[in-house]
């Protein structure tokens, strides 16, 4: 497994990031997805080739289809698919009710975290299932727990996208899981990444640090950790399940 490929969407930056440099360091082939931070793509492939691992930086925005074929196609050139890591996300404005929302703003959302996610999911099983011809594979998508939480008040389109995320986890799970393939989720609870920054609060994660059960928050290689755990055959048992990954949150 550890020869193969690892397609990670969002690898430029923050978790996806931190899963990038842990996967290499395992012995993965990294395709390191970006919207459009290049500079911070190029610098996760630059750490991994000095340490003697293997990595490429694709762009791909995960709303655009077309973007999320080339990827695939990259990935294809790259080796045999192994493990894909939905890891690209968005969140929007912070403290936004739901009374206040535009639809262009809901339907980024949804077109990012959702569509973008099952669109990838649909492409590596094309690639890793048995019915297809494949060898297996694992896929992992990043909820939050804001799933569970529903998140009033800061954005609940974006717990609304997360909850999907939830059911597709399991649902393609099931689907799956006599072709080889096993998915599982991950919800993060307050992780110290740029995200907060991009709600326009860049602050949040440390403000709330006192509602999680152990009184601080998690770092992205906490997340990455639980990541390539379950992407390794460590983890052969595992499937339409959803590690939290919050400190209790
Ligand atoms: P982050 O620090 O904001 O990094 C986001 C990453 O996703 C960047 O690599 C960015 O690429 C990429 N990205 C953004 N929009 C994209 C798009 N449309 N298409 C493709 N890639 C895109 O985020 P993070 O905190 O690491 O979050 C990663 C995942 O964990 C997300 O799914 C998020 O919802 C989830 N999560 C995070 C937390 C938390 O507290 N941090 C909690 C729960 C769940 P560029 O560098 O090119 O901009």
């Amino acid at each position: 497994m550890t020869d193969k490929v690892v397609v990670i969407t969002g690898g430029s930056r923050g978790i996806g990031r931190a899963t990038a440099l842990a996967a290499a360091a395992r012995g993965y082939r990294v395709v390191v997805g970006y919207a459009s931070n290049q500079a911070a793509a190029k610098e996760v492939v630059a750490a991994i080739e000095a340490r003697n691992g293997k990595a490429i930086a694709v762009k791909c925005d995960v709303g655009s289809e077309q973007d999320i074929l080339a990827l695939f196609k990259a990935a294809d050139g790259f080796g045999t698919l192994g493990a894909l890591v939905n890891n690209a996300g968005i969140v929007g404005k912070s403290g936004v009710r739901v009374d206040e929302m535009s639809a262009e703003r809901i339907q980024q959302m949804m077109a990012v975290n959702v569509t973008g996610s099952i669109l990838c999911a649909r492409e590596a099983v094309k690639r890793m299932s048995t019915r297809h011809g494949g060898q297996g594979g694992v896929i992992v998508n990043l909820s939050s727990v804001a799933a569970k939480l529903g998140a009033p008040n800061t954005y609940v389109d974006y717990a609304a996208s997360k909850g999907a995320i939830d059911s597709f986890t399991i649902g393609l799970g099931y689907e799956v899981a006599n072709e080889g393939i096993r998915v599982a989720g991950i919800r993060p609870g307050l992780i110290d990444t740029d995200i907060h920054a991009a709600g326009g609060e860049p602050d949040r994660a440390h403000r709330l640090a006192h509602m999680v059960p152990m009184k601080r928050v998690g770092t992205a290689d906490e997340i990455a950790n639980a990541i390539v755990w379950l992407i390794s055959d460590e983890a052969s048992y595992v499937t339409s399940a959803i590690l939290d990954v919050s400190g209790g949150r």
